[in-house]
C-alpha cells in the first residue's frame, strides 16, 4: 500500500538521522549513560570529550549528546555554530540521565525529538525550550520541512513565529493543494498573506527582499527540461537554467528535478549542476521524446540526437503535465524549458482512513507504526483522555475531539474527511478492533455503500440528478485497522500470567447490549471454567453490574479464585491488586479498571496471578 510505504520512508529517514549521532563523556557513571544509550541507538559512536576535538566530528555527525554540563557544551560548540539550516542536533545529559536538554537544532535537527526519545529511554525528563512546544502549536519551519517546503528568506522565521504564537493564527496564501496546520487561514488574496506558498515571483506586492514581514515557502514542483551541447560548463548551465526563471518570475528554490534525453545522462556539466543542488536527472529515449505533441522541433537536435526537440518533451514527460510553464529558451549552448509537476488528480489523491490503537497508557506503548501512521496523518479524531495521553504526537494537527458517548459522530466526520481526500487517523484507546472504534467505522462504511447504491438505482428516474463522483465510490477512501495492546494485554502482564489458557473477555457495559444476555455470557463463561476478563466493569450509572457478575460466576467457581484488578494500567496512577472472589469487592473497581478473573486452576504466587497451561502434565517442573 502506497502510504505504507510513505510511512516506511519516513520512519527511515528518522532512524537515518539518530544513525548519526556521536555521544561524548568525560566521567566514569558518563561513560556507563553513553553505553546505556546504544540500547536506543544501536549505531552511535562513544567518544571521551576533550574539547579541542569536537571540532573534528562537527559536519560529520547528524546529533551530538553530551553527557556533561551545559557551559562545557556551549563554550565546545560556541566556535562551530553557523545556521539552524545546518547546525546539528545537540542534546545535553546529566551523568544520572535525569534531564536531556535540547539545546541546538531542537526542530530542523531533530535535537527536541532525540531529547524526548531519550527522556523516554532512561525514564527522565526532556527540557525543550522551543516556544512552539511550549505552546503547543505548530513549528512553521519544521512544518515546511516535512511538507517538502523550502524556506526562501530564513530570516523572516523567528519574526513571523513569535507574530503566530502571539496571535495563535496567521493569513497563508498557497497555489498548491496541501493541508495546513492549526491556525493557518487560507486566503485567495496573496497582498493579504503574511505566508506565501508559491514557485512565483510575482505574486505579492510583498517580495522576499522585505524579509521580517513575509515567509515565502517554496514547492519542489518545477521540472527544468534540458538540452546542451556536448562539454557545456556545469556554470552555463547552471546560468541559463537561473536565467530563464528569473525571466519568467520562477523561484530557483522550486526546482525539484531535471529533464534530459538518454544521451546527455552522463554529460558532466550537466551532472555536476545536478550534484551541486542534489537534482535527480530524469532521461528519456528519442523514441519517447518523439512521442510528446506540441513541441517545438529543431532540425540541429534532430540530426544530433535522433530527436525532433528535448528541453520541451523531456520536461513534460517528467512532469506528467500537458503544457510548459516556460516554452524553449536558447541561451548560449543550452536550451531550457519548465514545466510544472502535475498536482495529482482526484482519484489519486485517495483519502485514508487510519483507525489507530494507541495502547493503555501513554506514547511507550504505542508501536512505532501508528506513532507513523499519526504523524503521517493531516486529521486526528478522538476521545478526550486518550488524545491527551498522545499529545506529543498530535502537535500542530487538527485534532477533532468529541465526548466519551459520540463515537457515532467521531466516526462519521472521519469518514467524512477521509472522502474528501484527506489523511486521518481515528484514535482508540488500547486496540481499535476491541470495544472501540474499528466496528463502528466499518458500518458507517458499509452503510454508505448500500445508500450510493440505492441512489444509483433510482438516479435514472430523477431529471435533475447530477452525478456525484462520491456518491458513486463512497469507499474510495483506503482503510487500515492499526492494532494496539489492549487492556487485556496490559493488565495481564501486569498481573504475572493470567491468560495463559482459554479465556472469555465480556464487557458489563449494557449501553448496546442487553443486560440479559451479558448474564448468559457471564454463566456460560464461568460454567466452562473460562478465565473472565471484565471491560467496562463499573461506571457510576450501573454500580451493581460488578457484584452481579460476581455472584454468578460465584455459583460455579470457589471463593478463593484468584482475582486480579488493575486500574489505569501503563499509566501515571496504576494499581495493582491481587485477590479472590470472595473479597474483591472491597477494592476500588471504576470504569478505568480491568477485572481478570482466574479458572479453576489458576493460583497465586510471590502475588502473581498465574494460569498454568498444562505443562507440569509434560515435563516435571
Ligand atoms: N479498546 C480498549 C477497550 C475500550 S473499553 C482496549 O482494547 O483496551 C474501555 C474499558 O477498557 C475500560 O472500562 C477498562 O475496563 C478497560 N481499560 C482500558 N484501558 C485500561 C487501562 N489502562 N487499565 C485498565 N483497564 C483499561
Amino acid at each position: 500500500m502506497a502510504t505504507g510505504n510513505k510511512v516506511k520512508q519516513r520512519a527511515k529517514s528518522k532512524e537515518q538521522r539518530t544513525k548519526g549521532a556521536a555521544i561524548f563523556y568525560i566521567t566514569d557513571k558518563g561513560l556507563v549513560l553513553a553505553e546505556k544509550l546504544k540500547g536506543l541507538y544501536p549505531d552511535v559512536k562513544v567518544f571521551k570529550f576533550k574539547p579541542d576535538t569536537v571540532s573534528e566530528f562537527w559536519g560529520k555527525h547528524k546529533s551530538f549528546i553530551f553527557i556533561m554540563a551545559t557551559g562545557i557544551v556551549v563554550r565546545a560548540i560556541a566556535p562551530l555554530i553557523k545556521n539552524k539550516k545546518t547546525d546539528p542536533a545537540v542534546v545535553v545529559l546529566d551523568e544520572k540521565g535525569r534531564f536531556a536538554v535540547s539545546l541546538l537544532s531542537g526542530h530542523i535537527g531533530g535535537a527536541n525529538n532525540i531529547a524526548k526519545q531519550i527522556a523516554d529511554f532512561l525514564g527522565g525528563e526532556a527540557v525543550i525550550t522551543t516556544a512552539s512546544d511550549v505552546n503547543n502549536m505548530p513549528s512553521i519551519d519544521l512544518w515546511a520541512m516535512e511538507n517538502n517546503l523550502v524556506i526562501e528568506n530564513w530570516e523572516s522565521v523567528p519574526e513571523i513565529s513569535a507574530r503566530f504564537l502571539n496571535k495563535g493564527k496567521l493569513k497563508v496564501y498557497s497555489d498548491i493543494r496541501i493541508s495546513m496546520p492549526k491556525g493557518f487561514q487560507t486566503t485567495d488574496n496573496p497582498d493579504s498573506a503574511v505566508i506565501l506558498i508559491t514557485n512565483k515571483n510575482n505574486l505579492s506586492t510583498h517580495s522576499p527582499i522585505h524579509p521580517f514581514t513575509h515567509l515565502y515557502l517554496r514547492p519542489k514542483n518545477l521540472i527544468i527540461g534540458i538540452g546542451c551541447n556536448s562539454g557545456t560548463s556545469a556554470s552555463e548551465i547552471e546560468d541559463a537554467v537561473k536565467g530563464a526563471l528569473s525571466k519568467n518570475r520562477l523561484s530557483f528554490l522550486s526546482v525539484q528535478s531535471i529533464a534530459t534525453i538518454d544521451k546527455k545522462g552522463a554529460e558532466p556539466g550537466l551532472l555536476s549542476f545536478a550534484g551541486k543542488y542534489n537534482l535527480k536527472i530524469n532521461t528519456f529515449t528519442p523514441d519517447e521524446l518523439n512521442s510528446v505533441s506540441n513541441v517545438e522541433k529543431s532540425e540541429a537536435a534532430f540530426k544530433a540526437t535522433g530527436a525532433n526537440a528535448v528541453a520541451e518533451p523531456a520536461a513534460m514527460l517528467a512532469s506528467g503535465a500537458d503544457k510548459l510553464l516556460v516554452r524553449k529558451q536558447k541561451i548560449g549552448n543550452v536550451t531550457v524549458a519548465v514545466a510544472g509537476q502535475r498536482a495529482k488528480s482526484k482519484e489519486q489523491r485517495q483519502g485514508k482512513l487510519y483507525i489507530v490503537g494507541t495502547g493503555p497508557g501513554t506514547i511507550k506503548h504505542i508501536t512505532p507504526y501508528a506513532q507513523n501512521v499519526i504523524k503521517e496523518s493531516d486529521v486526528i479524531v478522538g476521545y478526550g483522555t486518550y488524545l491527551d495521553l498522545i499529545k506529543e504526537l498530535t502537535r500542530g494537527k487538527e485534532v477533532i475531539s468529541t465526548g466519551m458517548t459520540k463515537e457515532i459522530d467521531r466516526c462519521q466526520k472521519a469518514v467524512g474527511l477521509a472522502m474528501s481526500g484527506r489523511t486521518v487517523s481515528v484514535i482508540s484507546g488500547g486496540d481499535p478492533g476491541i470495544y472501540a472504534m474499528a466496528g463502528l467505522v466499518f458500518e458507517i462504511l458499509k452503510g454508505q455503500r448500500a445508500e450510493s447504491r440505492e441512489q444509483r438505482a433510482t438516479s435514472g428516474r430523477h431529471e435533475n440528478y447530477v452525478e456525484s463522483p462520491m456518491l458513486y465510490a463512497p469507499c474510495a477512501v483506503s482503510v487500515e485497522v492499526i492494532p494496539g495492546i489492549s487492556a487485556l494485554n496490559a493488565c495481564a502482564a501486569r498481573l504475572g500470567a493470567p491468560l495463559m489458557h482459554d479465556f472469555a473477555a465480556i464487557s458489563l457495559s449494557d449501553r448496546l447490549t442487553p443486560w440479559k444476555l451479558i448474564e448468559e455470557r457471564l454463566e456460560s463463561a464461568a460454567k466452562t471454567d473460562f478465565v473472565i476478563v471484565l471491560y467496562n466493569p463499573k461506571s457510576m450509572g450501573r454500580p451493581e453490574h460488578i457484584n452481579k457478575a460476581r455472584k454468578i460466576i460465584l455459583k460455579h467457581r470457589a471463593p478463593e479464585t484468584p482475582v486480579g484488578i488493575v486500574r489505569a494500567a501503563m499509566r501515571e496512577n496504576e494499581s495493582i491488586v491481587v485477590t479472590n472472589l470472595r473479597d474483591m469487592l472491597n477494592y476500588d473497581i471504576d470504569m478505568q479498571t480491568t477485572v481478570i478473573i482466574g479458572n479453576s486452576r489458576t493460583f497465586v504466587w510471590e502475588n502473581r496471578m498465574i494460569t498454568p497451561r498444562g505443562y507440569e502434565k509434560k515435563f516435571k517442573i
